[in-house]
């Protein structure tokens, strides 16, 4: 049994308290025994349309309290293999990216340390960027999978190098990814340029459209991602444009034309096996939400992440 888990519901009413992520306990120290961290990082100084990504931690812890920790779809009861806690949020300064970034290094670095997987809620997704600089620092370059309807993958926007469109660009020159291990799933809508998508390829990295995901289907694209990832360690970087707008308005660039709820968590909980170091979910803009709609989204994919990584805490125990 794992020594943090969530509040007991029937026990306590799940509205009671104060909102961490899945009622699991607040630990603003580290200590012995955690095997994951839920830490938020409220910035979207990098967003380039609308903003308010700021408010995406709160929205997510919001809704998870409704979380149970049977995983029905896994069967797995996942505090019977991991405990986790809610480390609150990392220190981010709104206008000053740089400084963001290291001050976000600065707070992942522990937890990484400590061999704790960190799963960051955004925040815009120029976050992943600083997530990537303490996991490559600790594990060397990383195997990647990034779900979004955007490659993030510009050289720059206004002039500017650090925003939610360049991250994953940043992180190659870097040295940060594994690029012969990294894939994007679920790019569309309209773009600049050709360009624009063949500049991701060109940087190394293996792009799979949403039109793709639709032709080949869950199942394969699961496969390809497992191949392409194979051993070592990996990140996993969920922007929650990659569903449709219709399950995710409260996001700051949506697209149309994208996967269900449904279907993005039928493609998360295939990624078994690959050994994810660190996870984010990002872009949650909670004032264009609307009834929680897309912070139940976000909640239920962070959920999966946990378990995955119970899944392999399981695995790990019957070796
Ligand atoms: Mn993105
Ligand atoms: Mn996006």
């Amino acid at each position: 049994m794992g020594k943090f888990q969530p509040r007991d519901s029937f026990e306590s009413p799940r509205f009671c308290g104060v909102r961490t992520f899945m009622r699991l306990p607040y630990a603003e120290e580290l200590e012995d025994g955690i095997d994951f961290a839920v830490v938020g990082a409220p910035f979207d100084t990098g967003q380039s349309f609308r903003t308010g990504a700021r408010f995406g931690p709160e929205a997510i812890r919001d809704f998870s309290i409704l979380l149970r920790p049977y995983n029905v779809e896994q069967d797995i009861n996942i505090f019977d293999h991991v405990s986790g806690v809610d480390h609150g949020d990392l220190t981010v300064i709104p206008g000053y990216i740089r400084e963001t970034y290291d001050k976000m290094v600065e707070g992942l670095t522990p937890l990484l340390e400590r061999g704790i997987v960190p799963i960051v809620l955004g925040g815009d997704h120029s976050i992943t960027l600083a997530e990537l600089r303490a996991v490559a620092r600790r594990y060397g370059p990383v195997g990647l999978v990034h779900f979004d309807s955007h490659s993030d993958t510009w050289d720059a926007y206004f002039g500017q190098k650090y925003n939610h469109g360049t991250p994953f660009r940043r992180a190659v020159e870097e040295g940060l990814l594994d690029v012969d291990r990294a894939i994007q799933v679920g790019i569309r809508g309209p773009l600049y340029d050709p360009e624009d998508l063949e500049a991701a390829r060109r940087l190394g990295l293996t792009v799979y459209t949403t039109s793709d995901l639709r032709r080949i289907g869950i199942p394969e694209m699961i496969k390809i991602i497992r191949d392409r990832v194979g051993r070592g360690p990996a990140f996993l970087s969920f922007d929650i444009d990659f569903l449709d707008p219709v399950y995710a308005p409260g996001t700051g660039t949506p697209e149309v034309g994208g996967v269900t709820t449904a279907e993005a968590l039928e493609l998360v909980r295939g990624l078994t096996g690959i050994e994810f170091v660190g996870f984010d979910l990002v872009e949650v803009l909670p004032a264009f939400d609307h009834g929680q709609i897309t912070a139940a989204a976000a909640a239920n994919v962070v959920y999966e992440f946990i378990t995955l990584i119970a899944l392999a805490s399981a695995r790990r125990g019957e070796a």
